[in-house]
Order: C-alpha cells, then structure tokens, then sequence
C-alpha cells in the first residue's frame, strides 16, 4: 500500500506540474511572446462549473487559463504559467484574466462563486491584494464571490509572506482554498497555519477512486478532515457518477470535473448556466450498488452537526452497538453495549471480541465469519452466563451485518445487540402457567380457557365439547359464539369486549345450545395475567349455572306470589328483623289500620313510641304505659308469640280506634331468631259494639236489681 500510495503522490506531482520540463525547452521569445499575448488579450477565461454533489446543483466556476495562440492554437496552462512566473508576468496576467473574468461575471448569477487559481510567485507579491480589489471594484464584483485557490507547493517556499498576504485576501471578504490537496508536503500545517475555506481533494485520487482502493481511503481521509474542520470538501477531476456517488457517499460537498463539464470560454456561458440551473435529479440513474445499499443521511445540517448527531444516537439508544473491524476487534462499542458487558467502552476498543467476552465469543464466532464474507445474521438469540458476579444466564438478541465500503468491500461488521433476558423469564413462566393450568384442567368440573390479549380464545378444555357439540378447534377465536343464544350473543359480546378494554374481570351469563338441543344457562369468567402492566393472557371458566338459575327463578316465582298475598291479606303486617326491630315490609292494610304510611316507624323503639298509646286495658291517658312490652319487641326478644292483645290507638288527630295485635318470632332454618312478624287486626267496630253490649248488658241489670 505504502509504494503504491507513493506512487500515486510521484504521479499527481508530475501531472501538475509537467510544464516545468517544457520550459527549459522553450526559447526566450517565448516570454517576449507572452508579454505581447497579454498586451493583445490573446490569454483568455476558461469556466469550469463547481457541482453540489447532494443536489446537481451548480454552485460556482473556476477560472481555468487558456492562450489563444493565434500560430499555434489553444496552449493549456500547464505550457505557459511556470513560463510566466519565470519572467515575473504573473501578476500581469492575473489582472488581465480577472478583468476579462469580471467582465463575464455579468452573465453569471449572484449566488455563484467564480474560482481564481494563484501561484507561487503571487503569494510574495505584496500588492495582490490591492490588485485584486481594484479590478474587482472597477467590475462592481462582490469579493464574498471570489474564491482564491492555493497550491500547497506555493505554500511551502515562503510560509510567512504567504501567511500575511492569504489573510488580507481573507480579509478582503474573499474566501481561500487550498489546491490539489494530498499532493504537496507538510499539507497538515497549511491547513492549521492558513485561514482557508475549501479544501480541493488533487484530481489524482478521485479519478483513480474507482479502481484503487488506497485512492479511496485516501479520498474518505481528506474528506473526514475536511469535515471536522468544518471546510467545504471539493473533489476535482469526477468524471464519472460511480466516483460522485462514491464521493457523495463519504460526505463530500462539490465536484469538479468533466462529468459536470469541461472548461467552456465565457461565449458559452449562458449554454452552461441554462443546462445546469434548473435543479437536476439529484442522483442520475443508473447509481452505483455500493452508493444504493448506504444511502447518505440527508440530515440538513452541517459535517460536524451530522456527526454530533449520529454519536448522539448512537449513544442514545436502547440497544447495544458495536462497529467490529476484519481483525474482530472493537473499533467502537456504545454506552449500551459496554453497561450490557459491565465494562467501559475504552476497555474494549482495539481488543479482539474473543479477548474482551471470552464467554460469547464461541458462540458469535460462526456469524462473525459468515459476516465477513458478506452475509448478514439476524436477531439470533444467544445465550451466555452474565459476565457479572451474579452469572446468571442472560439472553440476547444479536445481529451481525457486514459493513461494505464504497466498492462493496467488507470492510467491517455491524453488531447491534438486545437484552431479551426478561421477556424470555417472562415467556417460560408464561409456558411453565400454561402447563400447570393445562394439567388442572381435566380435574375440574368447569370449562376452562385461556384468550389473548385481544379476546381471541387461544384454548379450552374438552369438557366444553362435551356440553356443545362444537369442537374445540372450532370454538378458538370466535368461534364460540356460536354456541350463544342468539339473544345473548349481543350483550355477551359487549360485555367481553368492556372487559378486554377495561382489563376489569369477566362475569357474564349466557345460554348454550346442548347437544340434545335444549339451552342452559352458563356463566363465564375470567381474570387478566399482567406483565408490567401490560394483560398477557385471560384466564376463564364457564360453569353450567342451569340447576342454580332455575332454582332462583323458581324462588323468584314463590316470592312474587308471597307478596301478591301479603299486599292482599286484610289483615295488616309488619315484619322487623332481630335484633333491633327495623321494619323490612309492611302491607298495605298495616298502614291502612295504623294510618302511618308515611310515618311507618322504622325501628322497634321508633314502633314503640309512635306506638306509646297502645295500651291494653285502654289507658285513658297517652304515655301513661310503658310499652316495652310491645308484642313484637317482645317476639323478637323474647322468642315466642304473643297475643292477640288489644289495642286502643290514639291517632294524632286525637280520635282513636281498638286494634288486635299478634306478633311472632321468625326463625333461621337453624332455628335462631332473624326477625319478627305481627299481624295487626282492625277490631274497633266489634270492639265498640261488645263495650255497648256491656253497657246495655250493665244497664239491664241494673235496672233489673232496681226493679226487684
Ligand atoms: P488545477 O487548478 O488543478 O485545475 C484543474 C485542472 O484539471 C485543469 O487543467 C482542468 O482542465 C483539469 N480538469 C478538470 N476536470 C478534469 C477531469 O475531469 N479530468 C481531468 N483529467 N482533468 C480535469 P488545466 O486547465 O490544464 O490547468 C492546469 C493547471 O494550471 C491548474 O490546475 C492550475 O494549477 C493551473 N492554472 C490554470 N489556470 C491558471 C491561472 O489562471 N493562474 C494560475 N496561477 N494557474 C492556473
Ligand atoms: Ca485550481
Ligand atoms: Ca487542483
């Protein structure tokens, strides 16, 4: 690589400079010949357009030198600049051509940039500068749009005048580029020492990018420096699209060169303007394999931007990254990726893979391989103790992709790596449940079954086939449903769907067609298995409900018909439970003898006092009697029937009436007291007519005593 790269860098110096030999070999007329050329503006502009590799679009010219000889034609620059610099017409000619370049600068849009080529010579002139702003000036030319190319080789005679004369140039608004980069000597220090702008990648490496593979390195590396120094990166001599897409692909910002057109003479400016102004395709088909597969970031941002950018995800995401290079070594590893190896990263970084993770290193080793030799492994799931002190067993998910240069060469292998060591604990316990549940299911006299997170039945016990008729791959899914009631399958649905949006537990009743053809009710339920937070899985059973429903339905009926008699007896009651006496139901007819329907007492002291004019033996006077011994505090409390006693009740409206109450204890089936009853009788009328009967009764037998 090292002979080759020299000679490479013999090459480029000898086609730069191949004048140097004609000059000796040119007779001293030939200055007398410049001289009177210059005079008869015989040495004339050529443009060269300046392309953005991103867009096609045109970004500027440089000014390229022709002498139009009217004996012997077109003479290149390469024939008559060392000849003018030998005879000190230099600047002579430069002020020449800028005059004639600012004169055709008029056709050129405002935005453009025109390049102007200085040599050796110049940059010991003092005076350039001055020269340069006057010409530009007298043309009205903005000096932002002159860029002024220096050769290294100009740079090494005379460091200090050069230095001073470059940054008044620079300070003039003018922009510096450094010319035929890589071909001179001790370029790093220009580059440091010189305020430049652009750095020219020499034409030698770009035209031999394609076939040399050192060119190309030599190219990135230029490129790469470019952009952390932040300077507009311009390769010359493209003459290809393979080249401008390679060069696009390492990051490159213009291009120069015959793909884009040769230098033209101004005339045919306005040719070259309208062909390249409109925006271009950005990339013309066909594209090279190598620029297609790595497409580059169209992040708008500038090189340095991009590449604070691209560390910063690199760094930020959630996955372990590694870059490996041909040797397997680490050339990078992200934060990820060295806390997943409990490492730092510069622990890794030049060491071989098998040295830093001797565990996993085996088990890599065949995808590492297949990676170098250009195929790609896949979210592959490999298992290996923890490095950590704990060494349990982790599990990762790796895959390894070979990283191609431009020329689809492997160059090195991408490794992104993700912990999946939870998600495969949770997976086995899921299956360790799903075992258990499948062993518990045949012991059970339910219907068991298990439903995705989306209410998608995913298994049942048999015993759901033996109550339906339908099979239990016909049942998976949705399948189910039609074993519904076709009524039930509505609110059945709805029910389910609350549920799995709700993550709230399933309890819902439905009938199912039997086999024979009858419907039973049955009643499914189900709870949600969580992961972290997230429901994994619906455990249910659906149980045969039938006998029971029947059995509340029947206890319905008999209720129903108990209350139709109770609202229509004609005796009035009230029935309290123990052991405080609140009142759970009274009849109609009770309210009706006792006239309190919207005061109903509610407990048995409430009873007791609003019923505080009870009073066997018919007290004349209210609150006169203690009524403790009410007939139906006393059958709760006492456990045993009383009466029937009567009553004389004194209503609010001072009136009163004789009642007959009866009250009984109600008993558990246990046989312990959970209530009362009493049955209240309106006796007032009878009651009335025995006292008048007594009456008349006394009265006779009075009247008889006082008769005898
Ligand atoms: P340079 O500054 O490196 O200019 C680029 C040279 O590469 C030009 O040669 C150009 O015609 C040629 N070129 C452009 N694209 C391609 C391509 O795709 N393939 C190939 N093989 N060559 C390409 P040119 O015009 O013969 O100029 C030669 C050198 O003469 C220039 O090299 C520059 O150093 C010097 N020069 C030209 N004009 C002036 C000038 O006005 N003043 C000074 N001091 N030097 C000049
Ligand atoms: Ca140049
Ligand atoms: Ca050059």
């Amino acid at each position: 690589m090292i002979s080759s790269l020299n000679g490479d860098l013999e090459n480029s110096l000898y086609n730069l400079h191949p004048g140097r030999s004609i000059v000796v070999a040119m007779a001293a007329e030939d200055a007398n010949d410049l001289r009177r050329a210059l005079e008869k503006n015989e040495i004339i502009p050529y443009f060269q357009p300046l392309v953005e590799l991103r867009t096609g679009l045109l970004s500027g010219f440089e000014v390229l030198a022709r002498w139009q000889h009217p004996n012997r034609g077109l003479i290149t620059p390469n024939e008559f600049i060392p000849l003018a610099e030998d005879a000190g017409l230099n600047g002579l000619l430069t002020g020449t051509l800028l005059r004639a370049v600012f004169a055709a600068a008029k056709d050129i849009p405002g935005h453009l940039t025109l390049s102007v080529n200085i040599s050796l010579t110049q940059l010991t002139d003092f005076s350039l500068p001055k020269h340069i702003r006057t010409a530009a000036e007298q043309a009205s030319f903005p000096l932002n749009r002159l860029i002024l190319e220096i050769t290294e080789s100009a740079l090494v005679a005379n460091t200090e005048q050069a230095y001073r004369i470059a940054t008044e140039l620079k300070e003039q608004g003018s922009r510096l580029a450094l010319d035929d980069f890589g071909t001179g000597y001790s370029s790093l220090r220009h580059l440091q020492s010189l305020p430049f702008d652009e750095l020219k990648i020499d034409a030698s490496f770009v035209r031999s990018m394609g076939h040399t593979r050192e060119s190309r390195k030599i190219a990135a590396a230029i490129v790469g420096l470019g952009n952390s120094l932040s300077l507009t990166t311009v390769a010359e001599g493209v003459e290809s699209q393979t080249t401008a897409d390679m060069l696009l692909w390492l990051g490159c910002d213009l291009g120069q060169g015959w793909l884009y057109g040769r230098p033209v003479p101004p005339e045919q400016l306005p040719e070259v303007l309208a062909a390249r102004l409109d925006p271009v395709p950005p990339v013309p088909e066909p594209r090279s394999p190598a620029a297609d597969s790595t497409l580059p970031l169209r992040l708008e941002a500038l090189p340095t931007q991009r590449l604070a950018q691209l560390n910063a995800i690199y760094d930020g995401v959630p996955v372990g990254l590694c870059f490996i290079d041909r040797n397997l070594r680490y050339v990078s590893v992200n934060k990820r990726l060295a806390e997943m190896h409990h490492l730092p990263v510069a622990a890794h970084l030049g060491r071989y893979i098998s040295e830093v993770m001797p565990s996993v290193y085996p088990l890599c080793e065949p995808y590492l391989m297949r990676a170098l030799n250009g195929e790609a492994s896949s979210n592959l799931e490999i298992c290996y103790p923890d490095p950590n002190p704990l060494n349990e067993k982790r599990t990762h998910l790796i895959s390894f992709h070979p990283a191609c240069d431009e020329a689809s060469e492997v160059i090195g292998i991408s490794v992104s790596v993700v912990d999946i060591t939870h998600r495969k604990q949770a997976e086995q316990a899921l299956a360790e449940s799903e075992d258990h549940f499948r062993h518990t299911v045949e012991l059970n006299p339910q219907v068991p079954w298990t439903a995705d997170p989306n209410g998608m039945i995913l298994d049942a016990s048999q015993r759901w086939e033996s109550l339906t008729g339908l099979s239990i791959p016909e049942s998976l899914g949705t399948g189910w449903i039609r074993a519904l009631h076709p009524e039930d399958v509505r609110p059945t649905s709805r029910t389910w769907s609350e549920s799995l949006r709700t993550g709230r537990p399933l309890d819902v009743q439905y009938r199912i067609r039997r086999i024979d053809g009858s419907w039973r009710w049955m009643r499914a339920r189900a709870t949600a298995r969580r992961k972290n937070g997230e429901i994994i899985r619906w455990y249910g059973t659906v149980e045969d409900i039938n006998a029971q429903r029947s059995a509340e339905e029947a206890l319905r009926r008999s209720e129903a018909r108990l209350q139709a008699i109770f609202d229509a007896v004609p005796v009035g009651l009230v029935i309290a439970e123990a052991p405080d006496g609140r009142v759970v139901k009274s009849n109609p007819r009770a309210e009706e003898i006792l006239r309190s329907s919207a005061t109903l007492p509610t407990v048995i002291d409430d009873y007791c006092r609003e019923s505080i004019s009870f009073s066997p033996d018919a007290p004349s006077t209210p609150g006169a009697t203690d009524n403790r011994d009410h007939p139906l505090a006393n059958a709760i409390l006492g456990g045993q029937s009383i009466g029937p006693t009567e009553y004389l009740r004194f209503h609010s409206d001072g009136s009163s009436a004789w009642i007959s109450l009866t009250a009984a204890p109600v008993r558990d089936p246990d046989g312990k007291v959970s209530g009362g009853v009493v049955a209240i009788r309106d006796i007032d009328e009878e009651k009335r007519e025995m006292q008048r009967l007594a009456d008349l009764n006394t009265v006779l037998k009075v009247k008889l005593e006082t008769h005898h």
